[in-house]
């Protein structure tokens, strides 16, 4: 049976544009190596006024309200909720919308995929035959199809965390710390070393999660380095880890470049580089723009002439609509000067950033400006910020020009 889209993988980028097309009626199959159901082990967070009405409640495991960061050596208050996914019940929720569907996972890795005229052939890993009339690839940031310029400098975000229980607690009751960049712990030497943050949370119960992240370095910052770190920080507030229930290690890339938005397979999630250039986030993102997409595929299966080309481009076109790549392309730019920032010149950043009215740090973060808007806050950014990040900010223009030019003109 020849269906009318293919999802590969079963990640939460798979699984939301799944979900989001079996609702159109549509019949779509899925292909993942294990079973879709299977829990995924990284643990995801997301703002939570990023998820639709109603989805928190059904989705969190944990919601803050005391939400902070440490840029400098104060507290700075977000008076932003901040949630961490029950990962069970966000893939339990995507796929009651994907059963309810009728929509079917076969297990398998997608191998080659040919196209012709009215349909796609995807011959999986094993050798099994999968025809649909639009293949989109979901497969995670090394994808199994989709094709990606080759990419130099690649900035990685890597993190190493602990969920576990502490001699003392490493954060206030009900507290979530997004990033404490306070470096008093490390030696002059270190602080000329790539900069990295305490993400900290209270999950209850006596259980805390700790994680040493470097937001972005090129090349990624090592597991041993972000471990070592993260002992050094706890050791300075005289705190002890007593039980190790989980241990994280995160690594991904932050600035890959757009896919070619011509070719006959459509990408979501970070097979199609929707990972937020400004934090690493994606999950939300995917949350909302799986809709969006859907929607832009189910109007162009909807005409029987359209060839798998016709219908990859309709996807593409909803998810990389030109003022989105724009935008991308001041988030990159943005990125860039990050990656030139020494631990004080991060904490300056941070300290400016997070004090922009909220309506602005908050919409940068989750890509909800307009491109005006963003370039108004990067603009704000830099006439609030100290001299040494304004020099910096400066020097990264000039040697960015092409990507402000692309950002700007086009
Ligand atoms: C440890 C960690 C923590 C993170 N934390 C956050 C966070 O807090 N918030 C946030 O928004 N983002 C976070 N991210 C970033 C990003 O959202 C995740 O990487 C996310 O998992 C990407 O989702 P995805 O569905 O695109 O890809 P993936 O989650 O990688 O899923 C891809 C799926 O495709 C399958 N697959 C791969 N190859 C094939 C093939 N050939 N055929 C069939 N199936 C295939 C894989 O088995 C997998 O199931 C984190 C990333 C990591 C690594």
């Amino acid at each position: 049976m020849i269906v009318d889209a293919l999802v590969i993988g079963a990640g939460p980028a798979g699984l939301a544009l799944a979900a989001a097309l079996a609702q159109h009626g549509l019949r779509v199959s899925g292909l993942t190596p294990r079973d879709p159901a299977s829990r995924w082990s990284n643990t995801y967070g997301v703002w939570c006024d990023e998820l639709e009405d109603g989805l928190a409640d059904r989705v969190l495991g944990h919601c803050w309200t005391d939400c902070v960061v440490y840029a400098g050596e104060h507290e700075l208050a977000l008076n932003r909720n901040y949630g961490l996914f029950d990962n069970t019940r966000l893939q339990t929720h995507l796929l009651t919308q994907c059963e309810r569907g009728g929509m079917i996972w076969q297990q398998g890795m997608a191998g080659r995929v040919e196209h012709l005229a009215d349909y796609s052939r995807l011959t999986t890993r094993q050798g099994a035959v999968l025809e649909a009339r639009v293949v989109i690839d979901a497969s995670g940031h090394r994808p199994a199809l989709v094709q990606r310029p080759a990419a130099t400098d690649v900035a990685y975000q890597a993190a190493y965390g602990i969920v576990g229980t502490f001699s003392r607690p490493p954060v206030r009751a009900r507290q979530l710390v997004l990033m404490d960049y306070r470096a008093n712990h490390l030696t002059p030497e270190e602080c000329a070393d790539p900069p990295t943050f305490l993400y900290a949370m209270d999950l209850g119960d006596g259980l805390y999660f700790v994680e040493e992240t470097s937001l972005a370095h090129a090349p990624a910052v090592s597991f041993a380095v972000l471990e070592h770190r993260l002992r050094r920080r706890l050791a300075a507030q005289a705190i002890e880890v007593q039980e190790v229930q989980h241990v994280e290690h995160c690594l991904f890339p932050m600035n890959l470049p757009l896919p070619d938005l011509d070719q006959p397979v459509v990408g979501f999630g970070s097979a199609a580089s929707m990972v937020r250039p400004a934090s690493g986030y994606q999950v939300g993102a995917a949350l909302k723009r799986a809709p969006v997409v859907a929607q832009a595929l189910a109007q162009a299966l909807g005409s029987e002439r359209s060839s798998p080309g016709d219908i990859a481009r309709a996807g593409w076109r909803a998810l990389w609509p030109e003022q989105q790549v724009r935008k991308h392309q001041l988030y990159l730019f943005g990125l860039a000067s990050l990656l030139r920032f020494d631990q004080p010149r991060t904490q300056a950043f941070f300290t400016t950033f997070f004090q922009l009215p909220r309506q602005q740090w908050a919409g940068y973060l989750s890509d909800t400006l307009s491109q005006r808007e963003l370039l108004q806050t990067m603009l704000r950014v830099f006439r609030q910020a100290p001299n040494s990040v304004r020099t910096t900010l400066m020097q990264t223009a000039g040697g960015e020009r092409t990507l402000l030019w692309r950002a700007l003109i086009g």
